[in-house]
């Protein structure tokens, strides 16, 4: 009991940031409303639909949320309209909830929004695919306020290859390795989750300031990094957060932040559900009013009070700081 009491006093003063959500999908497809507190029907471990909303994430504490913009293959005829469709579904949600969110392009816009009681909204996008082969859309996305771009879902692209992209992995297209580079001269974060291995290697190698793996799982599987890629992005000052969704609870969450502590640097880990990305929650954190929770068990698992703040969220703000301007 005395460390849950801890844990939600501490909680309370965090900067708490979760680093992605596919919500943006179900609302510009019109299944669900970011101020609408979704409620499934049975309870949220069996459903992908209500884990995180602007009603949930106030509950959980979280200051700040990066929303994903990612086109899903159906939508690849023309991926450019559905990223703006996307966007300019963000801005409606934007405008009709104008007293609890803001959206952030900067960190002072994100501490400022902490300190009003509002959620900062990120905008990330996850996949190249609406830049086509158009390098000046780069800033075109900047003007509309995307800071975080990571150059694959697991496909390829005309940037560089996916986790997943057949028959073989490779790299970085010499566009992808012009964006790397439009990005470090806007400041975007470059988001490596998903991205290839040949891929990481050379991001790491073009970029200069510190990447981020927004959405990460470790210990080998499904687009997982290995120890030397976790020690690479430690040693850039970057942050690899550790993924919520298909974990089975919250002891295997904390164990995989436990696992990127160890290897990066509690310097150089954070955490990303990925809510809504049609993914089951996992038992203990089933949905974004959870937050507390989570800073319940890195708390019982040993981590100290300056580490449970770096890890939820100061970290990533470290970054966004450095990035960001
Ligand atoms: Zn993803």
């Amino acid at each position: 009991v005395a460390v849950v009491t801890e844990a939600g006093s501490l909680h309370r003063t965090l900067t708490v940031i979760d680093a992605h959500s596919d919500i943006l999908i179900d609302v510009t497809d019109g299944h669900t409303r970011l101020g609408d507190r979704y409620e499934p029907v049975g309870p949220t471990t069996s459903c992908v639909r209500g884990q995180v909303d602007i009603p949930r994430l106030r509950e959980g504490g979280v200051s700040a949320q990066i929303l994903a913009i990612f086109v899903h293959e159906r939508f690849h005829g023309n991926p450019l309209r559905r990223a703006l469709d996307m966007v300019a579904a963000f801005y409606r949600e934007l405008e009709e909830n104008a007293g609890t969110i803001v959206l952030a392009r900067r960190t002072s816009e994100i501490r400022r929004a902490k300190q009003e009681g509002k959620v900062a909204m990120l905008l990330g996008l996850e996949g190249a695919e609406p830049l086509g082969t158009d390098l000046a859309l780069v800033g075109v996305f900047y003007g509309l306020g995307i800071r975080v771009i990571g150059l694959t879902w697991n496909w390829r692209n005309a940037a560089a290859d996916g986790w997943d992209a057949a028959p073989e992995p490779g790299g970085l297209t010499p566009l992808g390795m012009a964006v790397v580079e439009e990005m470090g001269r806007l400041g975007i974060v470059v988001d490596i989750a998903h991205l290839a291995k040949p891929g990481f290697w050379q991001v790491l190698e073009a970029s200069h300031g510190p990447l981020i793996g927004s959405h990460c799982r470790t210990g080998g599987g499904w687009h997982s990094l290995d120890d030397d890629q976790l020690r690479a992005v430690g040693s850039r000052g970057g942050v690899i957060c550790a993924i919520g969704v298909k974990q089975p609870n919250l002891a295997a969450i904390v164990d995989q932040i436990a696992h990127i502590a160890r290897i990066a640097g509690v310097d150089h880990v954070g955490f990303g559900a990925d809510f809504y990305g049609l993914d089951l929650a996992p038992t203990g954190l089933e949905d974004a009013t959870k937050y507390p929770a989570l800073t319940a068990a890195l708390l019982r698992a040993g981590f100290g009070r300056e580490n449970v703040a770096q890890i939820m969220g100061g970290n990533l703000l470290r970054v966004f700081d450095a990035v960001l301007r």
